[in-house]
């Protein structure tokens, strides 16, 4: 695919910090519905890897970079590889009901299933259970615990019974299975990601450290590497996976299954926190607005949840089936939208707890932590930043200052890949090369983009002297004259 020219002045403005994430699918697949995803206030879309096929991946793909060319503002591409997902086999009549203190057998076998016992075609469980281990099944609506196994099958103890029915998933909750972070499917899946552009890829059910960097070398640096947190192995491991990854999603939905739901509002701070300290951007995903699948309003709990993932500084929110299979799809955005702008605006937003996150002695941090405090004391209305790698904006926007961050790149990749991020406002420009050019193009790009007008002063960062990949290390204010605009 030919990569679309974003012209390089346009409006980047977002009057929101906060970024929104919206799943696409049957309910939002036409160009005129992701282009008023858009308008309502998305900023990268998700491509579910586990639903639909190639010929609609690409078909959406095209569709977002169309809608992208149209509005003139970089639009970040999620695609979202299934992972390695375990299922349970068929039954003979399609279902059964399965009663609590009965024992329930999963074997290799590939007979149809009946109420004693169903295929589970993945030997590499057998090899990871214990007695006691919990298998659950169906999102964890039937609960096993191994009585017995070997290396064929698994006699479980029925502790919560129910309908069981065709290739329904399997959650090991408590075991770390030797399964390849990618399945024969994700490579596939992922080679026409990277070819339809994607700006990022999110793994599924990632156990270690290792599986990051197993999925990052087949990637190769063509697009970023999001982690789901959503295994306890995973949450075990929080500190390594965020070192090694681009960034993280709270993916609530599974995290939901795995671990008891009462822990997972914990667990969501913690990867927030820990994230946000390691300046990686963070995504909380799953059911913050499941209401909405079938209703114009949201409840009050699902309103105090996106507030909460605001407050706590995330850098997105993201919608599953409100946007890919909801009747209100713009609605829900729509209502995102407006609670992350109202919370950004409380007088409380990230003023508790945000100072002591980072202590570093690095140049570039140092100034990007100068960079919020002058723009805070001065009032200034855009820090700026020159990034060719993203890193420096993303530095910048660890900091949560105020003022929107202007984020100039000669990379539309780059400018893409930070759509998600926190804060920032990236647009593809022609790289500058003198110190002047530099100045001079902050202010016009800060009035054009909306965020600056004559008279204001802006906070410019960069690396000097150009052209040297490497540190930030100059601190400027310029003030907007009269004339210069
Ligand atoms: P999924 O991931 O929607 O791909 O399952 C998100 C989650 O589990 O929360
Ligand atoms: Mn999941």
């Amino acid at each position: 695919m030919t990569s679309p020219s974003v012209p390089e002045f346009y409006t980047p403005r977002r009057d929101r910090k906060t970024r929104i994430v919206a799943t696409l699918g049957p309910a939002s697949s036409s160009y005129e519905r992701i282009k008023a995803l858009f308008h309502a206030g998305v900023d990268v879309f998700r491509l579910n890897m586990s639903h639909g096929d190639h010929k609609d991946k690409e078909a959406l793909a095209h569709t977002i970079r169309a809608v992208e060319r149209e509005v003139g503002r970089p639009i970040a591409i999620l695609a979202d590889l299934q992972g390695p997902k375990l299922r349970i086999g068929t039954f003979a009549g399609g279902r059964v009901e399965i009663e609590q203190g009965a024992i329930f057998t999963l074997d290799l076998t590939d007979k149809p299933g009946t109420n004693e016992r169903v295929s589970l075609p993945h030997k590499e469980i057998f090899n990871a259970i214990s007695i006691g281990t919990n298998i659950l099944l169906d999102d964890g609506k039937v609960r096993l615990e191994v009585q017995s196994f070997d290396k064929t099958k698994a006699d479980c103890r029925v502790i919560v019974g129910g309908v069981l029915s065709d290739r329904k998933g399997v959650n090991v909750p408590n075991a770390v299975l030797p399964l390849a972070a990618l399945t024969k499917k994700d490579r596939k899946d992922l080679t026409l990601a990277l070819k339809l552009g994607a700006d990022w890829i999110a793994l599924s059910f990632v156990q270690r450290a290792a599986d990051v960097a197993e999925a990052k070398k087949l990637i190769g640096g063509k697009a970023a590497v999001m982690s789901k947190i959503e295994k306890p192995a995973a949450v075990e491991a929080l500190d390594e996976i965020i070192e090694l990854s681009d960034g993280v999603m709270v993916a609530r939905g599974d995290l939901g299954v795995e671990e008891p739901v009462e822990k997972v509002p914990g667990i969501q701070k913690k990867i927030i926190r820990k994230a946000r300290a390691a300046g990686k951007p963070v995504v909380v995903a799953t059911q913050m607005l499941e209401s909405m699948i079938n209703a114009p309003v949201p409840t009050r709990a699902e309103v105090s949840d996106v507030a909460t993932a605001v407050m706590d500084g995330a850098d997105a929110v993201m919608l599953s089936a409100e946007s890919a299979v909801g009747d209100f799809p713009c609605e829900a955005v729509a209502v995102m939208d407006r609670v992350a702008k109202h919370v950004e605006q409380e007088p409380n937003y990230l003023r508790a707890g945000s100072d002591d996150l980072y202590m570093n002695t690095r140049t570039e941090d140092a100034i990007t932590a100068a960079a919020k405090q002058v723009a805070t004391s001065i009032d200034a209305c855009a820090i700026v930043t020159f990034t060719s790698s993203g890193s420096t904006a993303i530095r910048a926007a660890r900091e949560r200052p105020q003022a929107p961050i202007l984020t100039l790149t000669p990379k539309l990749s780059i400018a893409r890949r930070l759509a998600i991020v926190w804060g920032l406002h990236p647009i593809k420009t022609k790289d500058v090369d003198s110190f002047e050019e530099m100045i001079g193009k902050s202010k016009r790009m800060a009035v054009r983009g909306g965020l600056a007008k004559a008279g204001d002063r802006i906070v410019v960062t960069a690396g000097v002297p150009f052209g040297t990949p490497g540190a930030t290390n100059v601190l400027h204010i310029a003030w907007i004259g009269k004339n210069e605009v």
